[in-house]
């Protein structure tokens, strides 16, 4: 057995993916919701025997390896090396090793070298020191700046192009590809110059790229640069910190979320350590599944001015779609975090003690800016929050807050239901309950669902009875028929069969087929008497369905071939037979 199996073979799939979401079990499967698209109704299956899973709303499946690069964005070779480590395997080292450092490692590796340079020429290097009095001004203290690994991008134009080139034997083009380096007048420079670097780590210990700052206003550019778009940092789905406070968020069961890097600095120095920062305008649906693991309660404390509430304001809606409540941290004394912390962190701390519901927080203060006497004012503040509260998933909640609005508005709880309908949004797709709510042909469901009963059953003796009533009926165009017919062949010939004896005995390319089918969401069945029924209900209407197919078309061939006598009752013959077929 190669690495690749034996590694699969030892990775216990259940206990691997119980570790990003919740698994109930469902019969012989695991079910969750799907980590991978919208939904309330689980149609996310696991199957322990296969070590495989799927889902039926999206199409999504696969086993362990593609999971971790679905959903941490692993590529394969990070995967193998991740769980061979989680099963105690030590990987065989071959020429195909180099192959096995994956591009993205390649940069993290890069990645990695800048940042311990960047930091060294800040604390250690004369041409840091202009950086260090900065921070030093900001009151930034050793233990956050050795924690955070800040450093500083000296204005030299090339000094970590040739550090990482002769130092570290690099090539020109990974240092391009890292987004460290950029090419000017076709020349290799230095991406980042004379700026305040804040390594971004993901919440893996990745080093995923940086953010840099300028020092004075005098600087040319904009306030912060970011690493641009490479194989491994996508704009806005980082948050500055989350390698350091991963662990409090999880303990705490709550996330402190501010805008930028200095708020997470000095929350950090006093001692508030789930802190991190959102880099952007506003959440985005990566940054709100990241939390969504970590935590159930996520506190929010952007900057008091208009930029924040509206980024506070455009994260409710991705919010509201999971379930994790959210609270605002009213800020004292201050228009961010970092300068209310050095105004006063004893009020800062008593405000994050006396978070607000963020509904309460913002009704209040629309409220507090209008003159509730004016009718414009109310017309202001029924566009402001029905769109909002049209949102809020749980229903006591939004009708906690309808009538509360209502009473500002001077209006009937009713009436404003009524007004609400017009700012709900149409629900995005949702597929699931499989068989009912599938667009495909009825008989290309139907046989998807035969096959999983029979297969999950693995009651042979029902396997043979609809084999009678099928086998000679069933055409073996699709995948499901040719396992289908494969089945009933195998089932004729063996005394006993298990899902995994019956695997071995398929073709390759009908695996995938046979593992759908395994994980394929059964209802409940009282007992074994209710999935036979179930089973041979559908298999009768199977056979209908295709004899009355076969009838159709035969009829229009008989028309066609009304010249040619012989042929002609030859068809006329299967007819009448399929005919009484259908009538026993
Ligand atoms: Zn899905």
């Amino acid at each position: 057995m190669d690495d690749v199996a034996q590694v699969r073979e030892r990775t216990d799939i259940i206990a691997l993916l119980q570790e990003y979401i919740p698994l109930k079990k469902a019969g012989r499967n695991f079910k969750s919701n799907c980590p991978f698209h919208n939904e309330t109704t689980p149609s996310f299956m696991v199957s322990p025997e296969r070590g495989m899973w799927h889902c039926f709303g999206c199409g999504k499946g696969g086993d362990a390896y593609t999971f971790l690069m679905e959903y941490e964005h692993m590529e394969f070779p990070e995967a193998l090396r991740f769980l061979a480590k989680r099963a105690g395997i030590t990987l065989q080292e071959g020429p195909r090793s180099s192959a096995l450092t994956s591009r993205k490692e390649k940069i993290y590796e890069l990645n990695r070298y800048a940042s311990s340079f960047y930091h060294y020429i800040l604390t250690s290097h004369q041409a840091g020191s202009k950086a260090l009095a900065y921070l030093t001004e900001r009151k930034v203290n050793k233990g956050a700046l050795e924690t955070f690994r800040i450093g500083y991008s000296p204005a030299s134009g090339r000094s970590l192009v040739n550090y990482l080139l002769k130092k570290k034997d690099c090539s020109e083009e990974d240092i391009f590809d890292s987004g460290l380096g950029t090419r000017r007048n076709g020349r290799l420079v230095d991406f980042f110059s004379d700026r305040l670097m804040f390594p971004l780590v993901d919440h893996r210990d990745n080093v995923v790229g940086f953010s840099g700052r300028i020092l004075t206003s005098s600087s040319h550019g904009p306030k912060y640069i970011n690493t641009k778009d490479t194989p491994v940092y996508h704009k806005g789905e980082q948050f500055f910190g989350i390698n350091i406070a991963k662990e409090h968020m999880r303990k705490h069961d709550q996330a402190i979320l501010v805008e930028g890097e200095f708020d997470v600095l000095s929350c950090f120095q006093e001692g508030i350590d789930n802190v991190i920062a959102i880099k952007g305008t506003a959440l985005t649906e990566a940054q709100v599944r990241l939390l969504n693991r970590y935590v159930k309660k996520v506190t929010i404390a952007f900057d008091d001015d208009s930029a924040g509430q509206d980024a506070l304001v455009r994260s409710l809606a991705l919010l509201e779609e999971t379930d994790m409540t959210a609270t605002v941290l009213k800020i004292p004394g201050g228009k961010d975090p970092d300068e209310a912390i050095k105004n006063d962190p004893f009020a800062f701390k008593q405000s994050l003690k006396n978070d607000v519901a963020v509904y309460d927080y913002l009704l209040e203060k629309k409220v507090a800016s209008l003159d509730m006497n004016q009718v414009s004012s109310k017309k202001e503040l029924g566009d402001f929050f029905l769109p909002l509260f049209a949102n809020i998933r749980n229903e006591i909640i939004k009708e906690h807050y309808l009538k509360r609005l209502s009473v500002f508005l001077d209006t009937t709880y009713e009436s404003l239901v009524h007004e609400m309908g017009r700012h709900v949004k149409p629900k995005r797709d949702n597929p699931v309950e499989v068989v009912a709510k599938d667009k495909r042909p009825r008989e290309e469901v139907l046989e998807e669902y035969l096959l999983a009963l029979l297969l999950q059953s693995e009651n042979v003796q029902l396997q043979i009875h609809t084999g009678e009533m099928l086998s000679q009926i069933l055409p073996k165009q699709r995948a499901v028929q040719k396992v289908l017919h494969n089945l009933w062949d195998f089932t004729s010939r063996k005394e006993t069969t298990t899902p995994g004896s019956f695997a071995n005995f398929l073709p390759s390319e009908l695996f995938e087929t046979f593992n759908t089918a395994m994980l394929y969401p059964l209802g409940n069945f009282a007992n074994s008497e209710g999935m036979m029924k179930e089973a041979i209900g559908v298999s009768e209407e199977l056979r209908t369905r295709h004899l009355r197919q076969r009838l159709k078309q035969l009829s229009l061939a008989i028309d066609d071939k009304e010249k040619d006598a012989e042929e002609s009752s030859e068809l006329r013959e299967e007819y009448a037979s399929i005919l009484a077929m259908l009538k026993k």
